[in-house]
């Protein structure tokens, strides 16, 4: 942990709550999970899930160490593009490409993960247009997962969204639809789910996104993507035990490729695409307390955070967290963590149990690397900036912004004339 001093420093540096990134950590995560695939399989691929965290300096670390892209809107296609990632080097998923977007990264020859059949048409226009070019993409695919009349979608869905269902014929469907022009080719399956992450669905995935390869696309199968979802590093406030690890995932899911195709000339490329398993512990916030006061019996902590920035999913479980304080003696107790904004429900801790902060102590959340800074739109104040970790280095890898910045006037339009000055009704 941090000292007092520490964080002080930084925050002066910072101007602001702000996160904290520990690149080294982020390094790690990645060499691990690289690690306990590359060492099992020859041909493995992994793409950096851009939505997780697409802080510049993440995606950056990330592809340093030989991270390609995994992106889903066209801006992130774009800042992958500007990060100097190769067009190769980048997998274009999601569910809203547009002809344009498909049409782009068709040419600059990305890889592009189909997801539905509006996606079909800007393909083959393409390929018409460039009959001298194989023109490869792959399927997103859509099966059923469940068990014993068990489904392992999150949120108890039955049924995914997302790709072309192979039980009601449109997986066979799209292939024809995409065969009646030739120099196009269906190379490989995408088989990305959320679900609760247990080795025994990857093994699930993997092994249907085999069989349909091989039933479909035989010699033609490049590659099997398996998308991302796996557990990384879990604290122990989350309270779950037996979380597979990553060799776990990387056991199952390459034995099954190597057993399912064991026939085939050649094992086809196996594209991992993590995001939260990489960086959500790699990520810790940092907040000052402002306030602590007692209203009726309760006592509430106020922070210049909020639960926006460290849970703005909402998910249930308890992050964990260390209160960094400048007193030696820690009273014990129990109190709330709340926020800036406006809002009743804005608590990062609710009823918590432990040493009792004073204005000026810091309270460091870990755990609040993923679907976090992405995910949370700039609600009353400035995004926290980003302060990052390396070695002794300290980089500051997103400054807090200004008022130009927030509302630059290259982006609002600002009326000019009378600022209200009575609070009246002026005529
Ligand atoms: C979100 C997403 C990922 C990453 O998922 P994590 O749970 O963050 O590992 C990978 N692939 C696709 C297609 C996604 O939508």
């Amino acid at each position: 942990m941090y000292t007092y001093e520490q964080l002080a420093e930084w925050r002066k540096l910072c101007q602001s709550s702000f996160f904290l990134l520990d690149t080294a950590r982020l390094r790690d995560n990645y060499r691990r999970f690289y690690e306990a695939f590359a060492s099992r399989y020859e041909q493995v691929s992994v793409a950096y899930s851009y939505k997780t965290n697409y802080v510049p300096y993440v995606c950056q670390s990330l592809h340093q160490l030989g991270a390609q892209a995994e992106v889903v809107s066209r801006l992130e296609y774009d800042l992958a593009r500007k990060l100097g990632v190769e067009p190769a080097a980048i997998v274009f998923n999601g569910p809203l490409k547009t002809a344009e977007d498909i049409q782009l990264a068709l040419e600059l020859g990305s890889l592009v993960n189909l997801d539905s059949f509006s996606e079909i048409a800007p393909v083959l226009t393409y390929a018409r247009q460039h009959p001298e070019q194989t023109v490869r993409v792959g399927l997103r695919v859509n099966f059923d997962l469940t068990r014993g009349g068990v489904s392992p979608l999150q949120n108890g869905y039955e049924v995914s969204r997302f790709g072309f269902c192979v039980e009601n014929g449109s997986f066979a469907q799209a292939l024809a639809l995409l065969s009646a022009v030739p120099n196009v080719r269906v190379t490989g399956l995408h088989g990305h789910f959320s679900t609760n992450r247990s080795v025994g669905v990857y093994r699930q995935i993997a092994r249907e996104l085999c069989r349909l390869g091989k039933a479909h696309l035989g010699e033609r199968l490049e590659f099997i993507d398996i998308g991302g979802g796996f557990y990384g590093e879990l604290p122990v406030t989350f309270g779950m035990v037996g979380v597979p690890s990553f060799d776990d995932y990387a056991a199952a899911i390459t034995s099954v490729l190597k057993d399912e195709l064991a026939e085939a000339a050649r094992l086809p490329q196996l594209i991992l695409e993590p995001g939260i398993s990489l960086v959500a512990d790699a990520v810790e916030f940092v907040c000052q307390v402002v306030d602590v006061k007692v209203n009726r019996g309760d006592r509430f902590v106020l922070v210049d955070g909020s639960v926006h920035n460290i849970k703005p999913t909402m998910h249930a479980h308890r992050l964990p967290v260390t209160v960094v304080t400048q007193s030696s003696e820690a009273r014990e107790g129990t109190y709330h963590v709340v926020g800036y904004t406006c809002m009743e429900k804005d608590y990062l801790l609710q009823g918590f149990r432990g040493k009792v902060p004073e204005p000026g102590d810091f309270l460091v959340f870990g755990h609040t690397g993923a679907y976090t800074l992405v995910f949370n739109p700039p609600f009353i104040r400035e995004r926290p900036p980003v302060l990052a970790i390396a070695g002794g280095d300290v980089v500051v890898a997103r400054r807090k912004e200004t008022l130009a910045e927030f509302f630059p006037e290259s982006l609002y339009e600002f009326p000019a004339g009378q600022a209200g000055k009575t609070g009246g009704y002026a005529q």
